[in-house]
């Protein structure tokens, strides 16, 4: 967390010291065909990936000899005007061969929250203000309202390359009137209508390390390095083990991607709370499932109590299931209660006479307990049941393990009464070296005392190199040969706000 946090403070002190309102001229802007590229990104507008992504595409329209494309993103201009700019770096830079004049210069001011599109003369044909305007408007803006800079400048000049690619296969040539109202579909046709696909934005790690935490709490797996068997020692109806791990952190990731990868899907922002809600719910009845086939397999039919033990240990944490997920679970839950109930309470009867046997009450039963099952009971580790048959005057007495409870067995006196005491800090931990402490425990019956070493992990350190400062983008374009072609301007583009 601190990482991430930290990683946040840097970039954006990164961008905040990138800031020179004032005294904003063109040839200030780093002039990318310097090193063979077309992006020019001096204030990390877009990641250094979809930069050289982005300068990818324009080689390759460059490289066709479709357009010459220069992209600006600056975080400002000061107070100009990016229409303006955005023509004098047409001026400054002459993209586009000379014969065709087929230079396009992409502005984005951010702080003006400003895309502007100037097209060279040549160019006027094949992308008319009203496809570049459809193309700002429906595949960069919707982006861009979400901070989104890489979707949107990836998504918007695909429109473009799209576009001119299919006019230079002459298919169209039509003379668009200016007019944006007029919806004809044109050349423009790769590019529909339908609102653009939503991705999950940046607040998914926030998400998923919020769904971490409240998993890891939920999950019961917090299990004691003290043994807290109960005694009569049922068999594991379910074990937790890598599988659970992994299907309960690592699926809902493995299942975003999926959705990602492999449908149209558009992500809405209940789609990826949706997704990690259904794992859970998944999980849980693979869960119960699971322990109905190991208790048929491993459970004695004719021992209740250990029935009784076993159902209520594998379904320990299953009230939080029964309110997250009332359908199934709730009505499960009332099942398993009553279930259990029917396990303790059901008569007996007498192992000698076969007589039903009586439950005696909280007083009576204390007669036939030992001192050490007293004390157990006082401090709720085992609940005793005391049946007593009148008839031959013989008495069933049977313990049942608070699941609950954190009370192991002494290895002295064999009572479950060895509580945890105080705790040591024997030698503190570091941000490089793990400490170690010592757990006290004591016997409440028999006196007995011991101790267990246990290891404390290493202060979480902020010292990582989280890179994200950015190494100078130096992202080199394959064809290094390049430079602007001088072409001119004919002043037409379009420009859009958000
Ligand atoms: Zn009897
Ligand atoms: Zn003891």
């Amino acid at each position: 967390m601190r990482v991430i946090v930290v990683c946040f403070l840097i970039s954006f002190l990164a961008l905040s010291c990138g800031d020179k309102k004032n005294g904003f001229s063109v040839d200030k802007i780093p002039d990318p065909m310097l090193h063979g590229g077309y992006v020019s990104n001096p204030d990390h507008i877009v990641s250094t990936s979809a930069e050289a992504s982005l300068n990818a595409l324009m080689s390759d329209l460059s490289a066709k000899g479709t357009a010459q494309v220069a992209v600006v993103l600056l975080k400002t201009i000061g107070d100009k005007v990016p229409k303006d700019i955005a023509h004098e770096i047409f001026r400054t830079w002459k993209p586009g061969q000379k014969e065709k004049n087929n230079g396009l210069v992409v502005l984005l001011v951010e702080d003006q929250h400003r895309i502007e599109f100037e097209t060279g003369y040549g160019l006027e044909g094949d992308l008319p203000d009203v496809i570049c305007f459809r193309i700002q408007q429906q595949k960069m803006l919707p982006f861009f309202k979400k901070n989104d800079y890489d979707e949107g400048m990836w998504q918007g000049m695909n429109a473009v390359a799209d576009v001119l690619n299919h006019a230079d296969s002459a298919t169209v040539t039509a003379n668009e009137p200016e007019s944006p109202a007029d919806e004809t579909p044109e050349n423009f046709e790769a590019v529909p209508d339908a609102p653009s696909r939503e991705l999950p934005g940046d607040g998914i790690i926030f998400l998923y390390v919020f769904y971490v935490i409240i998993s890891r709490i939920c999950a019961g797996f917090f299990i004691s390095k003290k043994d807290k068997r109960p005694f009569n020692d049922p068999p594991i109806l379910y074990n937790p083990g890598i599988f659970s791990g992994l299907w309960i952190y690592v699926f809902p990731a493995l299942e975003i991607v999926a959705v990602f990868l492999f449908t149209n899907y558009s992500f809405h922002w209940w789609s990826v709370p949706l997704i990690m809600y259904l794992n859970w719910l998944t999980y849980l009845l693979y869960r119960t499932i699971l322990v109905h086939i190991n208790a048929n397999r491993l459970l004695n039919d004719n021992n209740r109590v250990q029935r009784y033990t076993g159902f209520s240990l594998a379904h320990k944490d299953l009230g939080i299931a029964a309110i997250v997920f009332p359908i199934p679970f709730f009505f499960y839950y009332k099942w398993h209660k009553a279930r259990l109930d029917r396990l303790r309470s059901t008569v007996y009867s007498c192992d000698q006479c076969k007589n039903p046997m009586e439950l005696l009450g909280n007083k009576n039963k204390k007669n036939y307990m030992s001192k050490g099952q007293l004390m157990e009971e006082k401090q709720g580790s085992v609940i005793y049941d005391v049946w007593s048959c009148k008839t031959c005057d013989t008495r069933k007495v049977l313990g049942y393990d608070s699941i609950y409870s954190n009370i192991a067995k002494c290895p002295k006196c064999s009572n479950k009464t060895l509580q945890a005491t105080k705790k040591e800090t024997v030698k503190r931990p570091t941000s490089r070296t793990k400490g170690q402490g010592l757990q006290y425990y004591e016997c409440k019956f028999c006196g007995y005392t011991e101790k267990e070493a246990f290891v404390i992990g290493m202060l979480s350190s902020s010292d990582s190199s989280s890179g994200s400062s950015g190494s100078s983008s130096d992202s080199s374009s394959s064809s290094s040969s390049d430079s602007w072609g001088g072409g001119d301007s004919g002043g037409g583009g379009s420009g859009s706000s958000w």
